[in-house]
């Protein structure tokens, strides 16, 4: 306990698994929180005690999925073995691994698909540094930020899931981070050395893998990101003993350089997750044709950060571009990515020292695929200049940024720069290892025969000791007559003669007894003991001397890291172009012209989702905006006519042109856009504790705020949540203010009151969606055709949804007198309608006359001359009244 204690206390912050024997336990408040996430049986140590311990444990073989388990809940385990059988008395221990939700290495505890972020956070006089890395592959990138609305929006943008802070930092930051990402883990780090080197590192742009991830700003790269990136390595650092050989140099990047996305735009719009919280349904998933893990996870990062820049965009577009336009090479390309797998991870782990023999075997294998790919792409890149020159002849002149002379060979060219198969390495890998080694150390061969001559000889004792063994079974069978005799192994008593009960009479006297199973005895002789020492103590030494020569093999491959590192990212990049290259073939997706002008003009649009779901059914619309005409449509129809589609379809075109993906439209002028903003739908916030019309508001008001000519913003009704005419004013005052400072506004709404803004502003026009009525019935065509909506088609959609044709029939009668102008009094609802208006205009002029009251008691006041309890007393006055009123 002892022990433990010592151990526990340098580890506060992790659940300890404490090693022994068979099993890891763990005890006290750990062993309480353990046997709650993980459904174990909470037990006590030493029942019988005044304070009996809880306890806890696992079978030590069971490790990983309970493990990942505690990942999965945002815990931090730290993992104490035994080092040795003790003879008696105490084993020595040592933590060996820190695991953390930021810092597992684990394939198979990692979500192949996504990154587990770690990231770290500085703050100094109003300004964060900010260094997020997926420790996985090695990536870090880092940033300086000045407002504290920016911070909040790139911290659930990348939503790590563990956060690194100085022990020192200021409260009001730990508060802000645990509010903003309740799952997040938050870490400690010591502080670190503040002068001292910052490391190596890169600025975005300079390199050849920057311009590859479209990094181009490189003012992020103050000493508040800097400071960061030391805060995560010296803490990466801590949780790994040291090794974190595979952090690659951090990437500055300028959080403003992208296109902005707030994060309720992000949830609308449904990028990486649908409504309902599944990836079906969400954009990624109709997009994701990726071969591999590292592929996958890069699209996701591309999708929520797309770019800002028409170069940057350019040279994606470039390259899917070649991909889409070349089924063979695409299709190679494709199937070589398969093969290598996830060579980031797998770098990864070789760089943090966990790489398992397999591991390294599959990196070689990885290597040479690389020198074939890189052959491949260079072919397919003559042949592409060829055809490149023609385009190019034939499009002189085209207004199009994205589209470089010549550039169209050099978008894959820049990748396949970045690739190298490391022959000498992998010669020395084949060199060292056997072509299949055994898949951990301790469990089977891992060095060829040849490669070192100590265990040649070792192997050899221990083969030929297993021969004897062997030979000596089939000998003591004879010379004993009993043909069941049997030498058997195990890991108390070593080997042993097995003889069962019929055959005692047997046994020589020679043989010493020395367990007794069911239906046996075990025996040992001297002559048997010799041997196993021999076998044993060399299969000790041959296990140990593979780990050494394994061991210094992983470390010949640190000073590859950088070079497997650029590697692993141009095909990461490669497996996101092809996939999204592949995506397009599939799909009938066009390339974007993204421009910087203020024209948006999609012919043929449709949305990417709705569509994989409807296939040729999907009505595809144009959508036609600015500059100088139309910067306003306003869109009425009713109720499942397509109108949400619709304004999705259209922010979702322009945000894939800004990932550089082409687009479902049949063709697409795309202006270079700041932000999208989203307001959709009723997202109810009860469960934090804001009405829907607050939440509503606060998103408006969200909008106004950051909104500037060069930004969409796509509006699925204003002002539902409230009593119609201030809704009516609100939405009208919000589309006035869109209007005035040239915003490109799509806005869908179901006051039709606001189809007259067409004829008091140029640049707003009037559009629907076309339905038919049809045999009392309603047909939705799903076209967006101009002028205002015709009716509403209120009851066609209840009818249509089920609602009982009483109910209908009356509605119509009512909806008859109503638009006959003769009112609802008369229409049948009789007395009650006629009583409940007056109702409501009696307590109507009673709340007038009291709030009138009110306000000449309140203007009476005079606040600087009461003192504190005076204007508390009067307070408690009107509160108290006005409870009253109420009861009345
Ligand atoms: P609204 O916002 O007008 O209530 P939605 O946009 O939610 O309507 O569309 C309702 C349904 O109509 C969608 O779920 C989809 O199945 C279908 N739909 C919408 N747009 C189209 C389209 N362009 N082509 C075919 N079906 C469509």
């Amino acid at each position: 306990m002892q022990q433990y204690l010592e151990f526990k206390d340098q580890h506060a912050d992790a659940l300890l698994f404490f090693r022994m024997g068979d099993f890891y336990e763990l005890f006290f408040e750990d062993a309480e929180i353990a046997a709650e996430l993980l459904d174990l049986t909470l037990t006590s140590r030493n029942r019988n005690d005044e304070n009996p311990i809880p306890m806890c444990g696992i079978p030590y073989h069971a490790l990983r999925p309970y493990v990942a388990r505690l990942m999965e809940a945002g815990r931090k385990v730290a993992v104490c073995e035994q080092l040795e059988l003790p003879e008696k008395g105490i084993a020595r221990r040592q933590v060996t691994r820190v695991i953390s939700p930021g810092t597992n290495l684990d394939e198979e505890t990692l979500a192949p698909d996504r990154a587990a972020y770690l990231a770290a956070v500085v703050e100094k006089s109003g300004a964060w540094g900010l260094a997020v890395s997926d420790f996985s592959t090695g990536e870090i990138r880092a940033t300086e930020i000045v407002s504290d609305g920016r911070l909040d929006e790139e911290l659930k943008t990348i939503a790590p899931t563990e956060i690194v802070l100085r022990p020192d930092a200021p409260q009001a930051l730990r508060k802000r981070v645990s509010s903003l990402l309740p799952h997040c883990l938050i870490s400690e780090t010591q502080a670190p050395r503040r002068a001292g080197s910052p490391g190596r590192e890169r600025v975005a742009g300079a390199g050849p893998a920057a311009s590859a991830g479209g990094e181009s700003l490189a003012s992020g790269a103050g000493p508040l990101a800097r400071e960061a990136c030391e805060v995560l390595r010296s803490y990466a650092s801590a949780t790994q003993g040291g090794r974190i050989d595979h952090l690659r140099e951090p990437v500055f990047y300028d959080a403003a350089a992208y296109l902005q996305l707030d994060a309720s735009t992000r949830r609308n719009l449904e990028l990486l997750q649908a409504y309902d919280g599944t990836t079906r349904g969400a954009l990624v998933s109709v997009l994701d044709c990726c071969s591999t893990g590292m592929g996958k996870r890069l699209l996701r990062a591309w999708i929520t950060r797309p770019l800002a820049d028409a170069a940057a965009i350019g040279q994606r577009l470039d390259a899917v571009e070649v991909l889409a336009g070349d089924f063979s090479l695409r299709s190679d390309l494709r199937e070589s990515l398969r093969r290598i797998g996830d060579l980031e991870r797998l770098v990864g782990r070789i760089g943090a020292g966990s790489a398992s023999p397999r591991d390294v075997t599959k990196l070689a294998d990885s290597l040479a695929e690389i020198d074939t790919l890189r052959a491949r792409l260079a072919d397919g890149d003559s042949r592409g200049r060829e055809a490149g020159a023609a385009a190019d002849a034939s499009e002189a002149g085209a207004a199009d940024l994205t589209r470089e002379t010549g550039s169209t060979e050099e978008a894959l060219a820049r990748h396949a720069r970045c690739l190298d198969g490391l022959a000498h390495t992998r010669t020395r890998i084949a060199a060292t290892l056997t072509a299949e080694p055994a898949a951990m150390l301790g469990k089977g061969a891992v060095i060829r025969d040849g490669f070192d001559a100590e265990i040649d000889r070792l192997r050899a004792i221990s083969r030929d000791g297993k021969g004897w063994i062997l030979a000596f079974e089939a000998e003591e069978r004879a010379r004993t007559g009993i043909p069941s005799l049997k030498v058997g192994f195990n890991r108390v008593f070593g080997y042993y003669i097995e003889v069962t009960h019929t055959h005692q009479a047997l046994v020589p006297a020679s043989y010493t007894r020395k367990q007794t199973i069911a239906n046996a005895e075990r025996y040992i002789t001297p002559e048997l003991k010799v041997r196993e020492n021999e076998v044993l103590g060399a299969e000790e030494r041959l296990a140990a001397r593979e780990r050494q020569l394994f061991d210094a093999l992983l470390a010949s491959l640190q000073p590859d890291q950088p070079s497997l590192g650029r590697s692993a990212g141009a095909l990461a990049a490669l497996d996101t172009l092809a996939g999204l290259a592949e995506t397009a073939q599939r799909r009938g997706y066009v390339r974007p012209e993204v421009h910087e002008g203020l024209e948006l003009d999609i012919e043929g649009g449709r949305h990417p989702v709705v569509e994989a779901r409807l296939g040729s059914s999907f009505v595809a619309n144009d959508t036609r905006l600015g500059p100088d005409s139309r910067l306003l449509m306003v869109i009425t129809g009713p109720n499942m006519a397509g109108k949400s589609t619709y304004l999705r379809q259209t922010a979702l075109i322009v945000l894939l042109a800004h990932c550089g993906c082409f687009v479902p439209a049949a063709r697409a002028r795309i202006p270079l856009v700041d932000r999208i903003f989203t307001r959709i739908g009723a997202s109810d916030n009860l469960a934090a504790g804001q009405s829907t019309f607050m939440v509503e508001m606060s998103e408006t008001a969200a909008i106004l705020h950051g909104m500037t000519g060069r930004s969409l913003v796509v509006l699925d009704e204003i002002g539902r949540g409230t009593s119609t005419f201030d809704g009516i004013s609100i939405a009208w005052a919000v589309a006035e203010a869109m209007l005035a400072r040239r915003v490109k506004t799509l806005f869908a709404t179901h006051y039709h009151e606001l189809a007259a803004l067409e004829a008091e502003h140029d640049l707003a026009e009037n559009f629907s969606v076309a339905v038919r009525r049809y045999k009392g019935s309603v047909v939705f065509l799903y076209r967006i055709a101009e002028g205002p909506t015709s009716g509403s088609y209120g009851i066609e959609v209840a009818r249509l949804a089920g609602v009982p044709e009483a109910v209908i029939d009356k509605a119509r009668a009512i909806l008859a007198r109503f638009e006959s102008g003769e009112g609802i009094g008369a229409a049948g609802a009789g007395q009650m309608s006629l009583f409940g208006a007056a109702a409501r205009s009696e307590s109507r002029r009673e709340e007038e006359e009291a709030e009138d009251a009110l306000g000449a008691r309140l203007a009476a006041l005079a606040p600087e001359t009461m003192t504190p309890l005076e204007a508390l007393n009067f307070l408690a006055r009107l509160v108290e009244e006005a409870r009253v009123g109420r009861r009345r």
